[in-house]
């Protein structure tokens, strides 16, 4: 927010309608009133008119916001929510300093030398966190924070920064990898370049690419989104590129919003869309369901992709119920307070089960490593991938 006075604008913008209410994923789970956006906001105002302390307590009401912006879409008044939370958090940490998980999370997102190091170390001892593990017991048990983390995928093979690919028919597209496509699931990385590729463009990964920094911003580190934001910025000066691509829906919001960026910023969906479901063939062939991810539809006003789906894959997709409801990851939400992330997580996972569906198709790497965790701590056969993993070009297209 620019300014006090649009703070306080948007505060009062809240009539405690209680509409939110019926949306917001934290509410459904908690049955508090802090827990949605109507408390919040109330909570933000006492703080603001010097009726309430920053305390810890606090911190935790809006901590475990998952800025989802479900409510944000029902609200008659246009109550901007999730900028009050990010401003409320920000507050905090000016007038209590940042806690301990958020410094330290800061800090390895920024520092690429670090992450690498912390994921080869990370690799190094996998037996011990990982695989050691079984699902339910061991560690997973006796340290909660590790809760179902054994899930996380290939950690060994960052996708590298510098590349070039494909000829370029149709111009250059700028890859912005963010941390999750760089390091957690590098084939997705691959897919995305492969997918860009196989409709004619060339394809630049830039070094020095960082973190988007939203994670900074959804923290309160406003300083830290900052820096980020000016070193990606840079990074991504590509001679003769045409648009700057991204296959993380929160990456490409974030970048939409905050960045200002000379190019166009798309996201990989968009890209499918312009296409049209009859330049791509489904190369699983099992029965699918799709999961919206907020900063795809919400975040972007993105919202053909179930359409898109149900035409290339015909009947193998079927619809769940909740699509569009938040998976629960919520960024440092999943590791501060995981009983809210795989509480609403949970329901996510009884929602693929009813379908029947063996493939959760989404377009945002936290809500695949969400619902990957979730679905293997309730047991549910079944795996989450980003579209570009499951779909290719048909052979006979043209572009
Ligand atoms: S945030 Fe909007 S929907 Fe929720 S109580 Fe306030 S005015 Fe009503
Ligand atoms: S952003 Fe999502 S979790 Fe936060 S108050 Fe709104 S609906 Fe609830």
């Amino acid at each position: 927010m620019e300014s006090k006075g649009d703070w306080r604008e948007g505060l009062s913008r809240c009539v405690r309608c209680g509409r939110c209410r019926s949306v917001c994923p934290t509410f459904s789970l908690l049955r508090r009133e802090w827990a949605v956006a109507r408390g919040r906001v109330a909570l933000l105002e006492a703080l603001e008119e010097g009726r309430l302390e920053p305390t810890r307590r606090l911190e935790d009401h809006l901590s475990t916001c998952l800025l989802c912006m479900a409510c944000e879409e029902v609200c008659t008044n246009q109550a901007p929510v999730v900028e009050l939370v990010e401003e409320g958090r920000a507050h905090l940490v000016r007038e209590r300093g940042k806690p301990l998980y958020k410094r330290i999370l800061a800090r390895v997102l920024e520092d690429k030398a670090l992450t690498r190091r912390l994921v080869a170390l990370g690799v190094l001892s996998r037996p011990l966190w990982g695989k050691a593990a079984p699902q339910y017991r061991g560690l997973a048990l006796r340290v909660p924070l590790l809760k179902g983390w054994d899930m996380v995928p290939s950690l060994n093979s960052p996708f590298s920064q510098g590349g070039e690919y494909g000829v370029g028919k149709r111009g250059t597209a700028v890859l912005f990898l963010g941390c999750l496509l760089e390091f957690v699931y590098p084939d997705m990385a691959r897919a995305t370049v492969d997918t860009l590729v196989a409709l004619g463009f060339r394809v630049v990964v830039p070094s020095g690419q960082s973190c988007c920094g939203y994670p900074h911003l959804a923290m309160g580190d406003r300083e830290g989104a900052r820096r980020l934001k000016e070193a990606n910025s840079l990074a991504m000066e590509v001679e003769g590129a045409s648009m700057v691509v991204t296959g993380c829906a929160t990456c490409t919001a974030h970048l939409k919003e905050r960045y200002h960026l000379p190019l166009p910023v798309k996201d990989v969906v968009e890209v499918l869309l312009e296409e049209g479901p009859e330049a791509f063939e489904y190369r699983l062939g099992e029965r699918a369901t799709y999961h919206e991810p907020c900063h795809l539809a919400r975040g972007q006003d993105v919202r053909e992709l179930p359409l898109f789906l149900r035409s290339v894959l015909g009947e193998n997709f079927v619809e769940m119920k909740n699509y569009d409801r938040c998976c629960g990851f919520g960024g440092s939400l999943s590791l501060a307070y995981p009983q809210v992330s795989l509480g609403v997580g949970e329901e996510k996972a009884r929602r693929v089960e009813e379908t029947g569906a063996s493939v959760v198709l989404t377009a945002c790497p936290a809500c695949v490593l969400q619902i990957n965790r979730c679905l293997a701590l309730g047991g549910v056969e079944a795996r989450a991938l980003h579209v570009v993993e499951a779909l290719g070009r048909r052979e006979s297209s043209e572009f």
